[in-house]
This record gives structure tokens, C-alpha cells and sequence, in this order.
């Protein structure tokens, strides 16, 4: 599998993803300012008006970090489980939660490709900026779907590929050039900055990721681009 632009064997991946992670969380929310100049937020905020979430459901964030998508959430009134695999990451949104007020989030320990939830617990599942660091893709689809009630609905935020030939080259360079030097100015970190940009370019562009999500057996499955595609929102139903 592959770790950025090196090929690593899957427990490896695993181990330098939690590296990463464990590097980047107490760094991380500054740094997602300054590398999307704010963006990420107005991303975040339209992901989470497409989950359409109602009050009183059961909403699982995977990969959920520091509680960026579960805190707006909450908001709407539903009941949210966090998921991430990353200990380092799950402490700083627990901080952040307490520091806000926002209070009843579940915060849990969990890899992505094996879930120790029931079947048919949750009526939405989402991810965002999570599904490219998982090593096994497929079977994290495959779990997606099992923990989802009939009729509950999967949703993706996360980078992808744009079709707007001129903006590639300006984001490619900007991203190969720029994003690992503020990664070592910013957190003094700038392999793991490097890898965070190798993966968006590693990551498949919308029709293979959407033929990963139906393969994983989601039904009406739609890829919906941001900024052209640089950034995808995927959503599909289990029924
Ligand atoms: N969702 C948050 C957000 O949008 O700000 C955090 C995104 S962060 C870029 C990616 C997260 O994916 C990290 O917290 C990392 O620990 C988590 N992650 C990576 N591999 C995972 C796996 N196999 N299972 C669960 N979480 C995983």
C-alpha cells in the first residue's frame, strides 16, 4: 500500500499514519487555517448542511479527530459517537468540547476497518478528511455499512482531484511547495505535512472512489465536487 509516494506493507501504513497524527494533534486546527485559509470551515459547515442531520438520530464520526464535523453536529440536536483511531487526537477534541461546553459526544477509540459497533446502530455515518489515511479502504466502506440502519446514509468529505486544468497546476504547485515549509515553520514538522499532500494526490478522483463506495454496496451513490473537485463530498445509501 502505499504511504504518500512510498510503498509500505499495510501495518506499516497504519503505524506512520498514527505517527503523523499523534505529531500533528496538538498542532492540527491551526494548522488546517492556515493551510486552506480558513476554508476548511466553510467545507465543513456545507458537509454537514448535506448530512441534513435531525434532531434525535444516531450519527457515528469516523476518523472524527479533533470534533471539527462532530461538534457541528451536536449542534443540530443529534446524538454523536466519534470515532478515531488516534488516542492523541480523540484527548484534543475532548479538550475542546469541555473548553466550548458541548457536552453527551461519545468519544472512542476505533480503526476504521473494524468496528466493534453493532449492526444497524447508526442513522448516519461520516468521515471527513479521514477515509485516504485508512489502509484498507474497502473494508472501512464495507464496516460503513454494516453499522448503518436500512435506510441510513453515508457521507465523505474529502480531498479529490479537480477538473479545472489551470487550478490543478496553481493548487499542485502551491501544495508540493508551500504546505511542507508551513508545516515546519508552523509545527516544525514537515514530513508529515509531505505526507498529507502526497496522500490527496495518491487518493482516487471521484468515479474510482464513487465505484469503491457502490462496490462496498451503497446504493445512489453521488460525488459532489467543491473548487471543481480538489475537494468531494460522497454520499450514498444503504437500503
Ligand atoms: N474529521 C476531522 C476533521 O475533519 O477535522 C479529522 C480529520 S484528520 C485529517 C484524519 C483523522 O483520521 C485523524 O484523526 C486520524 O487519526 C484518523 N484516522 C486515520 N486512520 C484511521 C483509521 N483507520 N480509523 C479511524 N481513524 C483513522
Amino acid at each position: 500500500v502505499s504511504f504518500g509516494y512510498t510503498d509500505v506493507t499495510p501495518s506499516e501504513k497504519t503505524a506512520r499514519v498514527g505517527d503523523v497524527f499523534r505529531s500533528v494533534a496538538a498542532r492540527y486546527d491551526l494548522m488546517n487555517d492556515a493551510m486552506s485559509g480558513g476554508m476548511h470551515r466553510l467545507w465543513k459547515d456545507h458537509f454537514v448542511r448535506r448530512v441534513a442531520p435531525r434532531p434525535g438520530e444516531q450519527i457515528l464520526d469516523m476518523a472524527g479527530g479533533t470534533g471539527d464535523i462532530a461538534f457541528r453536529l451536536a449542534a443540530r440536536g443529534t446524538r454523536v459517537t466519534v470515532a478515531d483511531i488516534n488516542a492523541a487526537m480523540l484527548e484534543v477534541g475532548m479538550q475542546r468540547a469541555t473548553k466550548r461546553g458541548i457536552n453527551g459526544l461519545v468519544w472512542t477509540e476505533a480503526n476504521a476497518e473494524v468496528l466493534a459497533f453493532p449492526d444497524r446502530q447508526f442513522d448516519a455515518y461520516t468521515i471527513a478528511f479521514g477515509i485516504r489515511n485508512v489502509t484498507d479502504i474497502p473494508a472501512a466502506l464495507r464496516e460503513a455499512r454494516r453499522v448503518l440502519k436500512r435506510g441510513g446514509r453515508f457521507f465523505c468529505l474529502e480531498f479529490s482531484t479537480t477538473t479545472w486544468p489551470g487550478f490543478a497546476d496553481v493548487y499542485d504547485a502551491y501544495s508540493h511547495r508551500l504546505v511542507p515549509k508551513l508545516g515546519k515553520l508552523l509545527a516544525n514538522d514537515e514530513a508529515s505535512y509531505r505526507y498529507l499532500i502526497e496522500s490527496i494526490r495518491r487518493f482516487p478522483d471521484m468515479p474510482a472512489f464513487k465505484a469503491m463506495i457502490e462496490e462496498a454496496g451503497f446504493v445512489q451513490v453521488k460525488a459532489e465536487p467543491i473548487l471543481g473537485g480538489l475537494v468531494a463530498i460522497h454520499s450514498g445509501w444503504k437500503i
